[in-house]
């Protein structure tokens, strides 16, 4: 009972199909996507129900929906970041104070940039997008920063941990787009060169010592201070206005959904514990187990690609 809404969308090859199905080719995009058993339509129908019962509906996602647009998460068994490699994300405080980490940082994100910028949303955001054109969806809020939600034109959301599209100097707090760094970048190292070698969730790739000290990064140019990207690093909190935008959100909805979200992370976790405050019903979608599982009314091991797209918003 797969479903065509009858729009058409751009691919990332730039053409356009006429069917949600068609978005996300399972070849390389499948790398990331952790094994999962075949759809169980009692448990669609079970969805289905969720969601037609639900007036204001908010929909939490996580890396999970943005394995199928092919960006590796960090946590899932033998297919997440923590699992294939040694690498650890980035912290807070080593960005701030050490000149060389942002250095490192920044050659790293400037090599992933082009394939990182160039993801495309999966059926499952472009699902999401359409049950907010039609009425179904009253919050979105996302734990990624890989702007596909906004790519697939979805509007009532809120990016929890930023999105790596913007740029943030850290003296005067200027706000620029990502795109443009990458152009000062190309300036400033005109014979610079570097490979990928596997990317990771927020962008990043992996880089020789070499290469990274030969590697010039531009200050802020109305302050001169040091730029960042705008999301939110390990060991940083969320802004407590963020937070408490999306607490109220959650207070003002009758029903939560998690999309690809394991809820390991706190920052996310909370809203789940106020839903439960408020009673809420939750529903889980993620392949693997979740922090919030004994909380939900109902868990679904499936792709978010897979299954979104089959239920009906209206
Ligand atoms: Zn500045």
């Amino acid at each position: 009972m797969r479903m065509s809404f009858g729009l058409t969308f751009r691919t990332a090859k730039g053409c356009w199909v006429p069917n949600l199905s068609q978005q996300c080719s399972r070849g390389s995009t499948g790398l990331f996507v952790p094994p999962s058993p075949p759809l169980d339509s009692e448990k669609v129908k079970e969805l289905q129900r969720f969601i037609t019962l639900s007036k204001r509906l908010l929909v939490m996602t996580g890396a999970g929906i943005s394995t199928e647009s092919g960006i590796p998460d960090y946590r899932s068994e033998k297919v997440g970041l923590y699992a294939r490699t040694d690498r650890r994300p980035t912290q807070h405080g080593d960005f701030v104070r050490i000149a060389q980490i942002r250095q490192r940082y920044w050659a790293r994100n400037f090599v992933g940039w082009p394939q990182f910028s160039s993801h495309q949303p999966n059926p499952a955001h472009w699902a999401l997008s359409n049950w907010e054109r039609l009425g179904k969806l009253y919050w979105l809020v996302t734990q990624n920063v890989d702007a596909l939600h906004t790519k697939a034109g979805s509007q009532r959301l809120t990016e929890l941990h930023g999105c790596m599209h913007r740029v943030l100097c850290l003296g005067c707090g200027e706000q620029t787009p990502r795109g443009a760094l990458q152009e000062r970048f190309e300036v400033l190292n005109p014979t610079w060169s570097a490979e990928a070698h596997g990317l990771a969730p927020d962008g990043d790739v992996f880089l020789t010592e070499e290469q990274v000290q030969s590697f010039r990064v531009p200050p802020c140019s109305r302050c001169g201070g040091p730029l960042k990207p705008d999301v939110v690093f390990f060991g940083d909190t969320v802004n407590p206005d963020k937070v408490d935008f999306v607490h109220r959100r959650v207070k003002e909805a009758d029903s939560l959904l998690v999309v690809g979200s394991s809820l390991q992370v706190y920052s996310g976790y909370r809203f789940i514990l106020t839903a439960q405050e408020k009673k809420l019903p939750i529903a889980i979608l993620n392949i693997g187990p979740t922090r919030s599982d004994d909380l939900a009314c109902l868990k679904l091991d499936s792709r978010c690609g897979d299954l979104l797209p089959l239920i009906d918003p209206r």
